[in-house]
């Protein structure tokens, strides 16, 4: 059977590239015609190709998992490769923590940390099977991410494909639970270490000062840019 991916996935990586391409400065702006050929995500080809993927989302139509292979090539070999994957990993998360109701993400806000975890396990695991064809799973304090087959290994240099999934486990647990410790890459299909696993310290998480600023990011479509971008390097 043909492997397929969520069409947010895909659709993630576009909406990323544009908002990456999209000019901030009112000097860049003044030439956006002039940058409509130079930047890729400025391009016609990516506005079309985030209206057929959003037009797959609102269907619940997947889309084939080699499409996005190629997309998160095309991204890799940009110099900005990493601040990219990283800005998609984020803007997938919030689309996903978005899926959940309105009830659901006021618990996990409200409940004590004891027994709003439990919950946000569920939540993840579900997220992560749906969104990254991956598996969740609880050791100690950790919460360990498994992606059998991951859509951007190997398609950047020095493993910055991986950034992608590692920014989706911060963003997500962030929004679900508040601000969580280290997320580590313990293994990785581009070492030849069979799937690519990350591991998210959610031991301790501070509440307080997270969950006011998820709420206030967990916005829309195409609201993802500002104060979320990682640096680069
Ligand atoms: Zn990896």
């Amino acid at each position: 059977m043909l492997a397929t991916v969520d069409p947010l996935l895909p659709l993630s990586l576009l909406q990323a590239v544009r908002d990456v391409d999209t000019p901030i400065d009112q000097f860049d702006a003044e030439y956006v015609d002039e940058l409509r050929n130079k930047r890729l995500g400025l391009s016609e080809t990516v506005y079309a190709q985030i209206r057929r993927h959003a037009e797959a989302v609102s269907r619940g139509q997947r889309t084939p998992l080699e499409e996005s292979v190629a997309l998160a090539r095309l991204i890799g070999r940009r110099p900005d490769a990493e601040d990219v994957f990283r800005t998609a990993g984020a803007y997938l998360a919030r689309e996903a923590y978005l899926t959940l109701s309105a009830v659901t993400r006021r618990l996990l806000r409200l409940l004590p940390s004891a027994l709003a975890r439990p919950i946000a396990y569920r939540r993840a695991s579900r997220i992560a099977e749906r969104y990254l064809n991956g598996r969740v799973r609880r050791v100690g304090g950790f919460l360990h991410l498994e992606v059998p087959r991951s859509i951007t290994v190997d398609t950047a240099p020095n493993g910055i494909g991986c950034t992608f999934y590692e920014s989706t486990v911060r963003e997500l647990l962030r929004l679900l639970v508040g601000a969580i410790g280290s997320v580590e890459h313990t293994r990785c299909t581009g070492r030849g270490e069979g799937a690519c696993e990350w591991r998210a310290d959610w031991r301790s998480f501070d509440r307080a000062a997270a969950i006011t600023r998820g709420a206030d990011n967990a916005h829309g479509p195409g609201g993802s840019r500002g104060a979320d971008r990682s640096p680069v390097n």
